[in-house]
């Protein structure tokens, strides 16, 4: 019988699983997006392969939210979150997207989807779970910290991604330096918005299923934004030097 205690421990296991993949994610490029090439097996279109990976996390969350009807008013807000973030990567971010003809890896495909499962069961079970006095709501402080964090964070992620959107106005799937914004300082804002989302969410939540998928959320996208600044600078020769990649004047 699954109890919170073990939903707890393969969190944990999940989390140290995350660290050990970041030297092979720090080495090889994730073969997506602008890093897409051949030797990785079958691929798919782009938008649809967005759409399949991303799925999971929001049939989860909802059949959760659905079946068990047992949340506190914090839990609830936070599973809305969830469904909130991932209704629009799900449903309107592939409809968004400009990459008309481009292909993902099956494999990449599939990895997305698996990660997705997990983290989606154990952030979803963790936070419906029966019985669980979940979580400590006197901590004001701490919940109102995390919810700004959780805004903040999702506000730029979702601005930056259609800033970069919006760069390629003609059907090409070329590439532009963005030259506005939190662009001016570092390449990558989607990605440092999606995670101070992510530790965000943490914060509120305050169990090691959400540590968990903040530290995934870091080990995927600090390594892509190292990548990504390192294809500026190559393909831009007059790319601006004083950008970082992903945190302004720090990486
Ligand atoms: P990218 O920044 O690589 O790309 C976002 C979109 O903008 C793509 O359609 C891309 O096209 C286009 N684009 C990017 N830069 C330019 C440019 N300079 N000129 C023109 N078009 C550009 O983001 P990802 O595709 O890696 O990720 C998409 C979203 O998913 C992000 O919000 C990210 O935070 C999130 N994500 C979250 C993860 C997690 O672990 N929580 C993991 C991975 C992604 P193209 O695809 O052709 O390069």
């Amino acid at each position: 019988m699954i109890d919170i205690q073990t939903i707890n421990i393969f969190s944990i296991y999940w989390m140290v699983f995350a660290l050990t993949l970041l030297p092979v994610l720090l080495s090889v490029k994730q073969p997506y997006g602008r890093h897409v090439r051949k030797g990785w097996g079958l691929t798919m279109p782009n938008k649809d392969a967005w759409i399949v990976m991303e799925i999971p996390s929001l049939i989860i969350i909802a059949a959760l939210l659905i079946y068990y009807q047992n949340y506190t008013f914090i839990s609830g807000i936070l599973l809305a979150l969830w469904l909130l973030h991932y209704l629009h990567r799900t449903l309107i971010f592939p409809f968004m997207i400009k990459t008309k003809g481009k292909q993902m890896p099956i494999l990449i495909v599939f990895f997305g989807f698996f990660f997705n499962l997990v983290n989606a069961s154990i952030n979803g079970l963790s936070l419906t779970f029966p019985n669980d006095v979940y979580p400590d709501v006197n901590d004001n402080t701490r919940i109102i910290a995390g919810f700004l964090l959780f805004g903040t964070g999702m506000f730029i992620n979702i601005y930056s991604d259609y800033q970069l959107i919006r760069l390629r106005r003609s059907s090409a799937n070329g590439y532009k330096i963005p030259n506005n914004w939190l662009f001016n300082w570092i390449s990558c804002p989607n990605y440092f918005g999606e995670i101070i989302e992510w530790t965000g969410f943490a914060v509120i939540a305050w169990n090691p299923a959400a540590l968990s998928f903040a530290v995934w959320t870091m080990v995927n996208l600090i390594p892509r934004a190292i990548d990504h600044h390192k294809w500026y600078k190559n393909y831009f020769p007059e790319y601006p030097l004083n950008r970082k990649a992903v945190f302004p004047y720090i990486l």
